[in-house]
């Protein structure tokens, strides 16, 4: 029998409810914070960092100082002086209730697997009827192996099907304890060249390579491939991307997930820099034509999850 500990706490940034991308059927996605990459093309740039994370609107700003007044950390000094993040903040979210204008915002919150799986109760009877569940995503799930392993364990208990997206990016020992609660692995694999990896994610390929092999064999495997212009939107790039997926037994299908900028607003509210700015979406047909190298290598291909 999976028991499973229903306390365990996540710091979670989002649930994004009836989904029907990120694995089959009807689908709450989950996101929980905290990632090893930073990759330059990131949509969820909120995600990266483990604690829970405030943003400050100072356009919204009316200067009441209420904010100032509830904060028992100390942490809220002078709101026009702009964006406000401390390590301090325990995200208790006092500030943002007393704000009159919506001005601050909060992105992570500390939750039980109960208080998760309540959530997910909803819907349920979607979940049932298509074949659906629950899929984590991030930020990284596996950099929160314990909350992810109990919540799986919680959702696999009512027959609910559980997927994750990952960048496979962790410890073995750490692998091979998250993937058994799986029914689906979206396994991104952004390059083969291990420099530009380094330079555009910040991390080394040949773990995520040898994570790959080990997630292959623990089960069913979906490669993604965020397709990035100068970073590896070429057919050269696509088709080493396929060689090696050709070493991971099983795997069949590969998706292809366009480049966009939906993030890019997100960054400045953080205060960081988003270093994608100008770059274009790839147009149509060349995502056509990089999908049809992934078929002539003889994958099923997908252009988006
Ligand atoms: S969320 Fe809580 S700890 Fe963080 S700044 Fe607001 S009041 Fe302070
Ligand atoms: S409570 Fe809202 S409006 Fe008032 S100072 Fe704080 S952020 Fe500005």
């Amino acid at each position: 029998m999976n028991s499973s500990n229903n306390k365990t706490t996540g710091i979670v940034f989002d649930t994004q409810r009836f989904s029907v991308h990120d694995g089959p059927g009807i689908r709450t996605i989950v996101f929980l914070k905290g990632c090893p990459l930073s990759c330059l093309w990131c949509c969820n740039p909120e995600s990266q960092k483990m604690n829970p994370i405030l943003i400050f609107q100072s356009s919204k700003c009316i200067g009441c100082g209420r904010c100032i007044g509830i904060c028992e950390q100390g942490i809220l000094k002078g709101q026009k002086e702009g964006f406000i993040e401390s390590e301090k903040c325990i995200g208790c979210g006092k500030c943002i209730k007393v704000c009159p204008v919506d001005a601050l915002m909060l992105k992570g919150q500390r939750r039980t697997v109960e208080d998760v799986i309540n959530e997910l109760k909803k819907d349920e009877i979607h979940y049932r009827r298509s074949g659906g569940g629950i899929t984590i995503s991030g930020g990284e799930p596996l950099s929160q192996p314990n909350f992810a392993i109990e919540l799986l364990k919680e959702c696999q208990s009512k027959g609910w099907h559980t997927a994750m997206e990952t960048t496979g990016y962790a410890k073995p020992e750490v692998i091979e304890s998250v993937i058994p609660h799986l029914d689906l692995v979206l396994l991104d694999i952004k390059s083969m060249d291990a420099e530009k990896s380094k330079k555009y994610t910040g991390v080394s390929i040949e773990r995520i390579k040898e994570n790959a092999q080990r997630i292959v064999q623990l089960t069913k495997t979906v490669v993604r491939v965020p397709t990035i212009p100068g970073f590896n939107a070429t057919k050269q790039e696509i088709k080493e991307i396929c060689n090696f997926v050709k070493t991971l037994q099983g795997v069949e299908t590969i998706h292809l997930l366009p480049y966009h900028n939906f993030g890019e607003s997100k960054y400045e509210l953080l205060g960081m820099t988003y270093e994608m700015k100008y770059i274009e979406e790839i147009p149509k047909e060349e995502m056509e034509a990089l999908k049809k190298v992934v078929e002539e290598q003889g994958f099923q291909c997908m252009i988006g999850g």
